[in-house]
């Protein structure tokens, strides 16, 4: 049971203070196991904008715990422990299924242009022989159009199994996007690229946030975009907070972008009212 086997090493994973000993680990952790089932899982969602006109193109669903005692997690706090305990399974079925039937109400980015939900998805989830079984039952159940939804893996899941890569494989097949998440910050990431067919790829934001003040960064971001565009792959930047960033990345070419500047991540409400609000001033510009 690895998170009981490294239940020491775990604790630092949590924000200080949260957890003391390896009791409290351990509820913690049985706790978690059921707040899947127990309705006490929140999936947010933070829009995903074009650079070319602004539009929302897309949004990615972040999982939130809302604790009993501690209030709404961040995944940072639950998910590594989610990982080793194995929770994530039920964590990551519970996000999927509920980022599809979200999905399927949200209006399209502009006619003919409908939204896409970016989900994100643990090592673990790609291991299981029911993978793909349970994406193409959420799609199914939802209505969703398989080409609305994208998986975000990051470089080092996708490279450490041969079975996740024919699975992914399979997904595609059906219209499933893959997207790699943190992009850069991984190993090998050409080699990732030439391996699957990947239809996104997310500059992980410490790229946004050096690229203004690092040379080597600018230049990195500038050729994994006009490596990506060659390719036929999309390029999304994350993290973006302030215009000149935007300016910066929109110069380069990127695609889109993610970040505080346009929204955080909210509930799937808030996301209506905010598609709703945006979408006025653009439609008075066409
Ligand atoms: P990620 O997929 O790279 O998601 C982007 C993270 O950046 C999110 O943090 C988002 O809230 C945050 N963010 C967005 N815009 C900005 C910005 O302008 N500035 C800054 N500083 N941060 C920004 P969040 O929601 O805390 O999620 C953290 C990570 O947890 C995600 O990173 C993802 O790897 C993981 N995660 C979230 N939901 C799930 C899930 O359902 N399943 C799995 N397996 N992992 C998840
Ligand atoms: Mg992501
Ligand atoms: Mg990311
Ligand atoms: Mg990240």
């Amino acid at each position: 049971y690895a998170a009981k086997a490294n239940g020491k090493g775990q604790v630092q994973l949590f924000k200080p203070g949260l957890l003391q000993g390896e009791s409290t680990l351990v509820s913690f952790e049985r706790l978690l196991g059921r707040a899947a089932g127990g309705g006490q899982l929140e999936v947010h969602y933070q829009p995903i904008v074009s650079l070319t006109n602004l539009h929302c193109t897309g949004a990615e669903a972040l999982v939130r715990w809302r604790h009993p005692e501690r209030g709404l997690l961040l995944p940072e706090e639950f998910i590594p422990l989610a990982e080793s305990s194995g929770a994530i399974l039920a964590i990551g079925a519970f996000v999927l299924r509920r980022a599809c039937t979200d999905a399927v109400t949200w209006p399209a980015a502009r006619p003919g242009v409908p939204m896409t939900v970016h989900v994100n998805i643990s090592a673990l989830e790609l291991e299981s022989d029911h993978f793909v079984e349970s994406v193409l039952w959420c799609l199914a159940d939802s209505g969703l159009p398989a080409k609305r939804l994208v998986l975000e893996l990051t470089e080092t899941v996708v490279l450490e199994s041969l079975a996740a890569v024919e699975r992914l494989k399979t997904l595609v097949t059906h219209g499933v996007q893959v997207g790699i998440d943190d992009f850069g910050t991984g190993y090998s990431s050409l080699s990732t690229l030439r391996s699957l067919p990947i239809s996104v790829v997310k500059l992980d934001a410490s790229f946004v946030t050096g690229a203004l003040s690092n040379p080597v960064d600018r230049t990195v971001v500038e050729a994994i975009v006009q490596m990506s565009s060659k390719l036929g792959i999309a390029t999304i930047a994350e993290g973006v907070e302030r215009l000149d960033q935007q300016e910066m990345l929109a110069l380069i070419g990127t695609d889109a972008a993610q970040g505080h500047l346009y929204c955080r991540a909210v509930p799937q409400a808030e996301l209506a009212d905010w598609l709703a609000r945006r979408a006025a001033p653009l439609l008075r510009e066409l």
